[in-house]
């Protein structure tokens, strides 16, 4: 559990999120995942409601989005890069906010290893130890009602099948509720 306090307190600590945006918060995100090895089939994620505004974060092995966590040998690694790219550019792949709550996603980031624009400066490039690579994506969705946000439902587990459970953390403005998601119950019930 470890990494879900850290999360949390990550979270709670984040002014810089809710100022900068989704570019530093993938920074620092990156930073509290690279604190401890990851496990395969595992995922974790985070819910912060900003105001009128819910922001979302996955971290999860590159391996069960992919296939390999290594940068790509020929063509058919790149394809399947690209293609998990492209999955988790589409954000209702990965979550989908409880329809009462009127939410439309207004930004998404895909930090993908060995891939795209991050290539070059990407420091997952180098995998020194032989340690697990990572990806990470950010969204933030804009709600019409975000008093009425009752439940996620994790669309990510049908995306990518290989993961298996998601390490959840929501941060509302009076609750803050963590939660063991897994495949076969992928809604995260915030009230
Ligand atoms: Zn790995």
């Amino acid at each position: 559990m470890v990494s879900l306090i850290k999360l949390a307190s990550f979270f709670l600590a984040a002014t810089g999120w809710m100022m900068t945006g989704v570019g530093s918060a993938f920074a620092q995100g990156v930073e509290r995942r690279e604190a401890h090895a990851h496990v395969h089939g595992a995922a974790e994620m985070s819910f912060v409601i900003d105001r009128d505004r819910l922001l979302v974060e996955l971290a999860a092995p590159m391996g069960d989005m992919v296939g390999f966590e290594s940068a790509p040998k020929n063509a058919a690694d790149r394809m399947k890069i690209d293609q998990a790219t492209r999955l988790l550019n589409d954000a209702a792949r990965v979550v989908a906010p409880g329809t009462a709550a009127g939410c439309r996603v207004t930004e998404t980031s895909v930090r993908m290893p060995f891939g795209g624009a991050a290539r070059s400066a990407d420091h997952h490039d180098h995998d020194p130890k032989g340690s697990h690579v990572d990806v990470e994506a950010s969204y933030v969705f804009a709600c019409r009602s975000i008093g009425a946000l009752d439940r996620v439902e994790v669309t990510v587990f049908r995306t990518f099948p290989e993961l298996e459970t998601i390490e959840a953390v929501f941060l509302g403005p009076r609750t803050q509720v963590a939660r063991k998601l897994k495949s076969s119950s992928p809604v995260f019930r915030l009230k």
